[in-house]
C-alpha cells in the first residue's frame, strides 16, 4: 500500500513540476512577446537614450552609441575589448547580437543626419 501510495506521489509530483514548467514557459513567451516601451520609443526616435537593462534589443543600441563600438566602426574591425564587453552582455552568441549593434548604429548615423 505504501509503495502504491509512493509511487502515485511521485507520479503527482513529477506532473505538477511539469505544470508548473509549462506555466514558466508560457509566462516568458508572453513576456517576450510585449514589446519593450524603451525599444518603442527607438523605433520613432533611435537617438531616445531610454534604455531597458534586461532587453537584449535595448543593450544591442546602448552598445551602438558607445565609445566601444566607435572605435569598431573606426577601425572595422572587433576589437578585443568590443568582443569582451559583447560577450559580457549576450554570452557566447553575441556575434548574432553583433548584426543588431551594426544596424542600430547605422539608424543613428542616419537619425544624426536627418537632425
Ligand atoms: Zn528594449
Amino acid at each position: 500500500m505504501s509503495a502504491y501510495r509512493t509511487v502515485r506521489q511521485k507520479l503527482a509530483d513529477q506532473r505538477s513540476e511539469e505544470i508548473r514548467e509549462e506555466g514558466l514557459a508560457k509566462l516568458k513567451a508572453i513576456r517576450e512577446a510585449i514589446p519593450c516601451p524603451a525599444c518603442a520609443d527607438a523605433e520613432g526616435n533611435p537617438m531616445s537614450g531610454h534604455f531597458i537593462a534586461k532587453c537584449k534589443e535595448c543593450s544591442a543600441r546602448a552598445v551602438a552609441g558607445g565609445p566601444t563600438f566607435f572605435e569598431v566602426a573606426k577601425a572595422k574591425a572587433v576589437t578585443p575589448e568590443y568582443a569582451r564587453l559583447m560577450k559580457s552582455i549576450f554570452g557566447e552568441e553575441w556575434k548574432a547580437h553583433h548584426e543588431r549593434v551594426k544596424a542600430w548604429a547605422q539608424r543613428m548615423a542616419e537619425a544624426r543626419q536627418v537632425a
